[in-house]
């Protein structure tokens, strides 16, 4: 039957910043309105609805969004029904700001408000002056029983867990996605079940922290046996594990199954033990340096990636420098490294002063940045000579006589399109790696 108050034939075009769980929200979302008459619009310019899905995690993600919405104007002074709709985490957190930076945008809402978005925008069109405001958290809301709406593909995200408890010194997370939960094993399962029969082939299970995954009696070593069983599913990733919550069942259960992808996005934050105290992380540097030996150990040829903040407040010399020391004894494939960003409302706003200025953050960054760059480009060179396993995911954006994908440890690989054979995405080829830079390797088919 149809709901009151339907529109058949609106048309949504959203945004998307920040995290992979951000990506996963839009779909969400997309999912509820389709079952309420709207499509995806192609454009800006054919959306009667312009949703931006926004990050908090720093200032400059903020920043951006600003800046958009003064560019997303445009589109509402030239069709003045247009609703402007911010949502997400920076919506949780600077909902007066918004309303009065930019006092054009119709409709702010938080992370756990987008089952009720279609009656939201109903009242956007009642209401003439007032934006419509909906932050409220809910400890409970899973979103269980939506379907997000997801393009064809061969890749994608189920989120199983929403919130975080962690509460790191620096980061403003739990205050605007609200307290961790654990989706249903069933919910997440239906979903996966629903992604192999439209195709896909690899699932990203998501959370904050998401390896503290807790849904009744099932963990997330539980939830992983599971979802390896989906028929269709050829390749399970998660992120972002939590250091201490990682179990030696966890361990085991990524070395017995050969889809659980031997790749760990494993964020450290810094490499010293006085730096991880004041950040409230709840291991030491030797902690971690121990579970990566022991991942390793169990998963020899583990690719791992990593999370740096420099300049928390008070880092010394010392402390920087046992960062660094900690990139070089880990070594790993990449990292995402950035300069701290003081969070209101953060522990560490409210009693650590950011007393590092710009210009040392910026020096110790570059530094990271350039010592990590060569430890990639030794580890990415290092692969010349081996055979890996690639999920095609179509052509190659600088050249289209050549394919990309993703090897199984995540690293972008770039081989020419074979002859008198049409690979299709989601299709799995061999290749012979023969070169490689920094980022990317380079190879060709071989049979196998
Ligand atoms: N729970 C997620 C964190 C999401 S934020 C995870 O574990 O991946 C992603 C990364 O942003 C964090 O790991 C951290 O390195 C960085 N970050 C978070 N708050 C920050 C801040 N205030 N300033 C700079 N970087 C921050």
């Amino acid at each position: 039957m149809p709901n009151v108050g339907q529109r058949p034939g609106k048309r949504v075009f959203i945004e998307t910043y920040g995290c992979q769980m951000n990506l996963a929200d839009s779909e969400l979302m997309g999912g509820v309105l389709s079952t309420r008459g709207y499509t995806a619009a192609p454009n800006h310019d054919e959306a009667d609805v312009i949703l931006i899905n926004t990050c908090a995690v720093r200032e400059r993600a903020e920043e951006r969004v600003f800046g958009r919405l003064s560019h997303l104007l445009r589109y509402k002074n030239e069709r003045p029904e247009v609703i402007l709709g911010v949502t997400g985490c920076m919506a949780e957190r600077l909902r007066e700001v918004i309303t009065e930076r930019a006092p054009y945008v119709d409709l702010v809402i938080g992370p756990d408000a987008y089952r009720r978005l279609p009656e939201l925008l109903e009242q956007c069109q009642e209401v003439d002056a007032d934006p419509v405001i909906d932050v409220k958290l809910d400890r409970a809301e899973t979103y269980t029983g939506l379907t997000p709406e997801r393009r064809p593909g061969i890749s994608g995200w189920v989120t199983v867990q929403r919130g975080c408890d962690k509460f790191c010194t620096f980061c403003i997370v739990p205050f605007v996605r609200g307290r961790e939960r654990g989706v249903s094993p069933e919910e997440i399962l239906t979903q996966c079940r629903d992604m192999a029969a439209r195709g896909y082939k690899e699932v990203t299970l998501l959370g904050q922290t998401v390896n503290s995954y807790k849904h009744e009696d099932t963990d997330f070593a539980d939830l992983l046996e599971e979802v390896v069983k989906v028929e269709g599913i050829e390749r399970v990733r998660f992120t972002s594990p939590y250091p201490t919550d990682f179990t030696p069942k966890l361990i085991a259960t990524m070395a017995k199954h050969d889809k659980i992808c031997n790749y760990l996005h494993l964020p450290l934050q810094s490499g010293s033990d006085r730096t991880l105290e004041e950040m409230k992380r709840l291991y030491t540097s030797a902690e971690f340096f121990k579970l990566v030996d022991d991942i390793r150990a169990a998963i020899p040829d583990i690719a791992m990636s990593t999370d740096i903040i420099v300049g928390f407040p008070g880092e010394t010399d010392e402390d920087y420098e046992e960062t660094v020391a900690a990139l070089e004894r880990i070594r790993f494939d990449f990292a995402y490294l950035f300069k701290y960003s003081e969070r209101d409302g953060t522990y560490a706003s409210r009693k650590l002063p950011d007393t590092l200025d710009e210009k040392t953050k910026g020096r110790r960054l570059a530094a990271l940045i350039e010592r990590q760059e060569a430890i990639s480009a030794e580890i990415f060179q290092n692969r010349i000579g081996t055979t890996v396993r690639v999920m095609v995911e179509g052509e190659s954006r600088r050249d289209a006589a050549d394919l990309c994908g993703r090897s199984d440890d995540f690293k972008m690989t770039v081989f020419p399109k074979p002859e008198g054979r049409e690979l299709k995405p989601g299709d799995f080829v061999n290749v012979r790696i023969t070169d490689a830079t920094s980022h990317t390797l380079l190879g060709e088919i071989v049979e196998g």
